[in-house]
Parts: structure tokens; C-alpha cells; sequence
């Protein structure tokens, strides 16, 4: 853990960075939502804690592995259903509403920065907490799909394990027997609104995400390690277009040989000093 002064010192190289480059397009990750209470898939390294999560592929074609995902969502998303906004999502939020942010991309799935007050959020990997038919499109809220899945299974409702990233849990079982809910439109398969690994994030999305790049003066990463190329994309492009690329984590990023600023220390603090030095500065400079 970092010490105070050194805390500070991020901070206060924090607030001169957003100063000087005062359209930001942010990018966060898995970091800024542990204070939440929701698990991160990976460590300061960069490497997986633990076994990858499910693949777009497998959980189309498989029969068996839907049924572990539901089973095991079941337990684990009621850790990303009852999150609370965190620290770093009040600060992100302070620094859009003082006009210091152009976008914030997310690469979380738990709709936290806009429960914080953010508005200019791009959910880049899509959100958790709503679920569509793969075949008609037909959308549901996610805790009526998980109401229906627990009255259905009573044996897998009342079993607990540890909470994973992603609304998923550690539970190891035989999972043949669990009953998945289908589409009720046209029993077609049920899926959440989330971009899986394997699967690509869509088009329209990732065009906003651009050309909000192209209007920024600035990136800021927060609180992710930029493994997974969809976000770590939007660092390459800002290098080729010239514009500082700053990250604000607690460990190691892909990004590292494009950063021109790099804080590896614990985020809320940091945030949160760097926008108590912009408000100072404001302050004085106000008549
Ligand atoms: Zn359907």
C-alpha cells in the first residue's frame, strides 16, 4: 500500500494532467467497482486469478454450459445486484458534471458509474442486468429471469459459494440436472446483455466510443489493466493520434509502453485528491 505522500503526489499530478488536457475520454475497468464488493478477474501482473470466464461460442452452442452458468449466476449475481456505488464512480462522476469529461468508456457490466450520476457512459462489454433472446430479441429484466431460474431449481437456490467477477460463483457441481428458463416468447436461448469473451463488441458501439476519442484532448484509464484488446485499442489509437495516454491502476497495464503518465496506487484516494485540487484551484480563480 502506498503511503499518504505518495497518494498525494498522484493526486496532485493527477489534477495537472486533467488541467492540461481538460476533455478526457476515460476508460475503466474491473478496479474502479472492487470497492463494490465485485470481484476483478485479474492481478497486479495482469494474469488471471482464476479460470477464465465463459466463452460467447461455448455458451451458444452448449447445452451444459448454460445450465452451469445459470446455476452458478444464481449465487454470484447477487453480489453484482446489490453493489453500491463506489468511491471512484462519485469522483468520475464530480470530475463529468465540472465538465472535464468528453466520454467514459466501461468495460463493467454493472452500471455503477450511471448510478454514481455519470451520463456520458459508453458500456462498452454491454450491462448485466438485463438479458435478451438470442433468436427474437425479446429483452427481460435479469432478476425476473434469476426469480423464475430459482423457483424452478430449489436445490441450486440454496446453495452458496464464493462470489466471482461478473455475477458468476466458485461453485463446482454436478450441474446435469439444473432447469434453464427459456425465452418465453419463443423458448429460443436467453442470454445477458453482455459482450463475452469471443464475441466482438458491436459496431455502432464501438464507432461512438471513436469518434468520442477524436473529440478528446486526453485518455485516463482507471482501475483497468487494459488486457482485453477492445479497450486496450482505444490507448493505441489515442497514441497514433497524438494524444497522452495517462493510467491511474494498481497494477501493470498493456498499455504501459504507450502511457506518458502512469500512477500505480490505490484509485479513491487519488481521485478524490485530485479533485479536491480542482476545486481549490477553481476557488481561487473564481471572481
Ligand atoms: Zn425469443
Amino acid at each position: 500500500m502506498k503511503n499518504h505522500s505518495e497518494v498525494e503526489a498522484a493526486g496532485e499530478a493527477l489534477a495537472a494532467f486533467v488541467l492540461r488536457h481538460p476533455r478526457l475520454f476515460v476508460i475503466t475497468g474491473a478496479g474502479v467497482s472492487t470497492d463494490s464488493g465485485i470481484p476483478d478477474y485479474r492481478d497486479a501482473n495482469g494474469q488471471w486469478k482464476r479460470s477464465p470466464p465463459v466463452q460467447h461460442g461455448d455458451f451458444m452452442a452448449s447445452f451444459d454450459v448454460r445450465k452451469r452458468y445459470w446455476a452458478r449466476a444464481l449465487i454470484g449475481f447477487k453480489a453484482l445486484g446489490s453493489a453500491q456505488v463506489g468511491g471512484a464512480h462519485r469522483v468520475l462522476a464530480a470530475l463529468e458534471a465540472r465538465g472535464f469529461i468528453e466520454m467514459l468508456v466501461t468495460q463493467n457490466v454493472d452500471r455503477l458509474h450511471q448510478r454514481a450520476g455519470s451520463k456520458r457512459v459508453i458500456d462498452l462489454h454491454g450491462r448485466a442486468d438485463t438479458v435478451s433472446c438470442m433468436r427474437c430479441g425479446y429483452s427481460m429484466m435479469r432478476y425476473a429471469i434469476h426469480a423464475e431460474m430459482a423457483r424452478m431449481n430449489p436445490r441450486f437456490a440454496a446453495m452458496d459459494a464464493a462470489h466471482a467477477p461478473d455475477g458468476d460463483a466458485d461453485l463446482e457441481t454436478d450441474f446435469s440436472s439444473f432447469r434453464v428458463y427459456d425465452c418465453p416468447r419463443c423458448g429460443g436461448v436467453l442470454k445477458p446483455d453482455v459482450v463475452y469473451y469471443g464475441d466482438v463488441v458491436p459496431q455502432e458501439r464501438r464507432l461512438k466510443a471513436q469518434a468520442a476519442l477524436a473529440r478528446a484532448s486526453g485518455v485516463l484509464a482507471v482501475g483497468t489493466s487494459l488486457m482485453v484488446f477492445s479497450g486496450y485499442r482505444f490507448c493505441r489509437e489515442a497514441h497514433a493520434l497524438g494524444l497522452p495516454v495517462a493510467s491511474l491502476s494498481l497494477g501493470v497495464t498493456r498499455a504501459d509502453h504507450l502511457l506518458s503518465h502512469q500512477w500505480r496506487a490505490p484509485l479513491t484516494p487519488v481521485l478524490a485528491h485530485a479533485l479536491a485540487r480542482l476545486d481549490e484551484r477553481n476557488a481561487v480563480a473564481a471572481p
